[in-house]
C-alpha cells in the first residue's frame, strides 16, 4: 500500500511512539501534588514546552485539547465571549472556506443572533483561474466593529495558504482579535503566532506525527476566553478534564520531531511538485489552488470527465490511497464545497482528488502514485 492521504492522518512519528510506550510505564494524574503527580506533570509541562518552540510562543499560552476539533470550537466560541464582554462587538468575519469544526461553530453562532461577515475565496491568477486565496482587501472591506476574525492557515482539500499575516494586522488595526486554524500547516510548514501576528491558533497532533485525540490551542496571554466544559479547573481554568498524559507526550515528541524535520519541507515539496508535473500533463487535468502558496505535500486535482470518487477507489483497489477533498467529506458523493466556492463548476467540484504526501513518502512512491492516478483515469475514460 502507499500512502497518499497525509492531510486526513499522518503516520505516527517514531519519536512519538517511543513516548507512547515509556508513557504506558507512568501513573498518576497531573493534579496530584504527591511524588507520582508531579513526575507526571513534568512531562506535560516539557511537551508544552515542545509545542510552544514548535509554534514560537511561551508555554503557559498552550492548552491541550482533544484535538483540532475542540481546538477550534474552544477558539470561535470563546473568542466571540471575548469580543462581545471585553470588545463590545459581536461581528464575526471568517472565509467561506474554513473547515466544518470552524465554519459550523461560526454558523451555530449566526443562528443565535451572532452577527456573521463570510469572504470568498476570491483570488485569481493571470489567466482568471481561482488559486483558493482569499483576499485581504476582501477582508477589510467587511472588517469595520468586528469583534472576532477567523481564517485557517492552509485550506484541508486545497493545501492553499492564506494571507494570515495581512488579514490579522488589518483585523487589529480595526480592533478585532484574531484566531488562525492551522491544523493542516503546523508541522509542516515554519509557523510563528508572533510573526504572524494572530492571537489564537489551533493544532491537532495525527496530522503530523502524533496519535488522534489530542491537539492544542494557543491563546496569546492577556486574551482570556471562557472555557466550553466546566469541571475540575485543568488547564488554567479552560480546558477541564484529566490531562491524557501519554498522548501529551507524544504531542511533544511529534513537535520536537517535527521541528527538526523542517528540512525535509523542500523534499517533500519537490516531490509534490513532480507528482503535480506528471498529473498536468494529462490532456483535460486541472490544478485546483495555488501553485506558489501551497503546503509542500498537497495536491487538489480533477481530470474533464472522471469523477472523484470513482478515481479515488480506483486508485484505492491499486494500493495507493488518496482521498476527495476532505476525508470527513469524502464518500458522500457531494461536490466539494470549497472548490464550489472558489468558483468552479460541479463537475470539476465533484471531480476533484486530494493526493498528500509527507517525509516518509520515497520516489518510488511517487513513480507509482503518478502511475497508478494516470492508468485510473484512462480506465474510467475508457
Ligand atoms: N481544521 C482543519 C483545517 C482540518 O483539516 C481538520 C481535520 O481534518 C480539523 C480542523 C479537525 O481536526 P481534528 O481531526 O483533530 O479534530
Amino acid at each position: 500500500m502507499i500512502y497518499a492521504d497525509w492531510a486526513a492522518d499522518a503516520p505516527i512519528c517514531d519519536s512519538a511512539k517511543a513516548s507512547l510506550v515509556s508513557g504506558m510505564e507512568l501513573f498518576g494524574n497531573s493534579s496530584s501534588v504527591h511524588a507520582a503527580g508531579l513526575s507526571v506533570r513534568a512531562v506535560i509541562e516539557e511537551a508544552r514546552e515542545a509545542v510552544a518552540a514548535l509554534i514560537g510562543c511561551d508555554a503557559d499560552e498552550v492548552y491541550f485539547t482533544s484535538g483540532g476539533t475542540e481546538a477550534d470550537n474552544l477558539a470561535v466560541l470563546g473568542g466571540y465571549e471575548y469580543a462581545k464582554c471585553v470588545l463590545g462587538r459581536d461581528v464575526i468575519v471568517t472565509s467561506t472556506i474554513e473547515h466544518a469544526a470552524v465554519l459550523k461553530t461560526v454558523r451555530n453562532l449566526e443562528s443565535n443572533g451572532a452577527d456573521v461577515r463570510y469572504v470568498d475565496a476570491a483570488e485569481r491568477d493571470a489567466s482568471g483561474e481561482a488559486t483558493g486565496r482569499v483576499l485581504a482587501r476582501d477582508f477589510a472591506d467587511k472588517i469595520e466593529g468586528a469583534g472576532l476574525v477567523c481564517l485557517m492557515y492552509a485550506n484541508n482539500e486545497t493545501g492553499t495558504i492564506q494571507p494570515i499575516r495581512e488579514v490579522a494586522e488589518l483585523a487589529h488595526e480595526a480592533g478585532a482579535i484574531v484566531f488562525c486554524d492551522a491544523v493542516q500547516a503546523v508541522g509542516h510548514v515554519k509557523i510563528n503566532v508572533r510573526e504572524l501576528g494572530v492571537d489564537m491558533l489551533s493544532l491537532s497532533g495525527h496530522k503530523f506525527g502524533a496519535p488522534g485525540g489530542i491537539g492544542a490551542l494557543y491563546v496569546r496571554r492577556r486574551i482570556t476566553i471562557p472555557p466550553m466544559m466546566h469541571g475540575g479547573g485543568q488547564e488554567r481554568g479552560l480546558r477541564s478534564g484529566t490531562l491524557p498524559t501519554m498522548l501529551i507526550s507524544a504531542l511533544g515528541a511529534a513537535c520536537t520531531e517535527a521541528n527538526c524535520d523542517m528540512a525535509h519541507e523542500e523534499s517533500v515539496r519537490a516531490l509534490r511538485d513532480y507528482i503535480a508535473g506528471e498529473l498536468l500533463s494529462i490532456d483535460g487535468a486541472h490544478r485546483n489552488g495555488s501553485a506558489e502558496y501551497a503546503l509542500p505535500g498537497v495536491l487538489n486535482i480533477s481530470f474533464d470527465g472522471v469523477g472523484g470518487e470513482e478515481l479515488a477507489n480506483l486508485c484505492g483497489l491499486r494500493g495507493v490511497c488518496v482521498s476527495t477533498g476532505s476525508a470527513c467529506h469524502s464518500g458522500n458523493g457531494i461536490a466539494s464545497e470549497v472548490l464550489l466556492s472558489m468558483g468552479f463548476d460541479t463537475d470539476r467540484a465533484g471531480g476533484a482528488i486530494r493526493i498528500s504526501i509527507g517525509h516518509s513518502t520515497t520516489e518510488s512512491d511517487a513513480h507509482e502514485i503518478v502511475r497508478t492516478v494516470r492508468d485510473s483515469v484512462a480506465l474510467i475514460r475508457g
